[in-house]
């Protein structure tokens, strides 16, 4: 067999590893910068760093949570934090906003948002990476994640307003995917259009404490709706719950329908499922991103694509033929 073992480390990496290891927030942190870096060294020595961490990886309970801005996602994520902390876990928050990248800033993960919890050596909380496109910020994201998992952390949160596809980029490397919601028609139809719906394995309408009544009646029509998205035959169906961040109320009875989310799907073998192919589809993820990268950067290709592109838009050569000369321009070099 192929010999994947990883590279070594580097007495600094080795260090960093092992600061990783026992859980070290600052080694964390520096160990998550060195994946974000863009230099081809730090490139090298992070992948290395990540396989030497990956069997300590995986165990942990990873939730995605998205939400229009202004629904009580920092409200929700501190409250459910100092809860989980409460018990005995160790909460580590993500972002994924590639909005960031455009506006310079990160608007998501912010430590001043979630400032009690921030404090709190039992969590580790870490905005969105700032630069690059959804799939590089979501590959930094899935890697961070990993990180995480290694220095301990045993309940990830991965949070994200839903710019784009940020959602399902978001769905596709969490266990259970969450959606907050405020307790007005429009913000349901909203979601129900753009599809978030059929990602959620929880819907929790937010601000229920403002009216209780109107909350429930959001709730009501909410289950609805996902019993006519949802296969009868599903092993989850999607609990509808309202609570209330601002008072803390009922952010246990959402823990518990998390823990039931994860017994039923383990027990029927869907969590190992798919984990096993979220991983695969990342593998060709980055298949696909490095291709097209190698397509780009390739000599011919760079020559020849310009003037080609130019032949398709005037209507001289179609999209395909000019696809296909491209493409075997590959085969030479390759
Ligand atoms: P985010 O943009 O989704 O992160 O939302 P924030 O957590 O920043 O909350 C937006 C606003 O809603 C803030 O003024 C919060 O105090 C308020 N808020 C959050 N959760 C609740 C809640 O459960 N009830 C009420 N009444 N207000 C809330």
């Amino acid at each position: 067999m192929a010999d994947f073992s990883p590279s070594a480390l580097s007495a600094e990496d080795r260090a960093l590893a092992d600061g990783v290891l026992g859980g070290n927030r600052r080694a964390l942190a520096k160990a998550i910068t060195l994946i974000e870096s863009i230099k081809p060294d730090h490139q090298q020595r992070a992948e290395a760093l990540l396989e030497t961490l990956l069997p300590h990886t995986g165990r942990s309970l990873r939730i995605g949570i998205t939400g229009v801005p202004g629904v009580g996602k920092s409200t929700f994520i501190e409250a459910f934090g100092l809860h989980l902390i409460g018990q005995g876990h160790r909460i580590a928050v993500l972002a994924v906003d590639p909005s960031s990248s455009v506006t310079g800033g990160s608007i998501l993960g912010d430590k001043t948002r979630m400032e009690i919890l921030s404090q709190r050596t039992e969590a580790f909380i870490r905005p969105s990476p700032s630069s690059g496109s959804l799939g590089g910020v979501a590959e930094k994201t899935r890697e961070a994640l990993l990180l995480c998992e290694a220095a301990g952390f045993d309940v990830i949160l991965v949070e994200t307003v839903g710019v784009g596809q940020s959602e399902t980029t978001v769905a596709g490397m969490t266990d259970c995917f969450v959606l907050l919601q405020l307790p007005n028609a429009g913000d349901d139809l909203q979601a129900i259009k753009k599809g978030v719906v059929e990602l959620a394995d929880i819907v929790a309408f937010n601000k229920a404490d403002i009216d209780p009544v109107a909350a429930e009646r959001a709730a009501a029509q909410m289950r609805a709706a996902l019993a006519m998205l949802r296969p009868a035959a599903a092993r989850w169906q999607p609990p509808v719950l309202t609570v209330s961040a601002i008072q803390r109320t009922a952010i246990a009875d959402f823990w518990q329908t998390l823990l039931n989310y994860r017994q039923t799907m383990t027990d029927a073998g869907e969590l190992a499922a798919k984990r096993r192919r979220q991983a695969r589809d990342w593998m060709w993820t980055m298949i696909d991103a490095g291709l097209r990268r190698r397509f780009r950067e390739h000599p011919a290709v760079h020559g020849a694509l310009p003037e080609l592109a130019r032949s398709v838009e005037a209507g001289a050569v179609t999209p395909a033929a000019a696809a296909h000369k491209l493409l075997n321009m590959l085969n030479r070099y390759f």
